[in-house]
């Protein structure tokens, strides 16, 4: 879940990231970000895409598209994204 505030507040993508690694967790295989409200599946924010390019390049994420749901891979979403290469060199 998100917790917005008055300067916007983290996605729920960067929550699961957190809560994720407080329990020991750093290994995210799928992930699918789904809005309150019956507004069905949400597309991940550009902030949000590059963190999870960043720390889960073999992520799959399902999205919403004109013909229903569909997985892909996390680096087919960002177009042009920054590659984190400090990062990458530890992973
Ligand atoms: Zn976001």
């Amino acid at each position: 879940m998100n917790a917005y505030h008055s300067t916007g507040g983290p996605c729920a993508e960067l929550v699961l990231i957190g809560a994720a690694a407080a329990q020991g967790t750093y290994d995210l295989d799928i992930i699918v970000a789904v809005g309150d409200r019956d507004r069905g599946v949400e597309p991940s924010c550009g902030r949000c895409r590059q963190v999870l390019l960043d720390y889960f390049p073999a992520l799959k994420v399902i999205v919403g598209t004109s013909d229903g749901l569909r997985m892909v891979p996390v680096t087919d979403l960002p177009s042009e994204s920054y590659i984190w290469a400090d990062h990458q060199l530890d992973a």
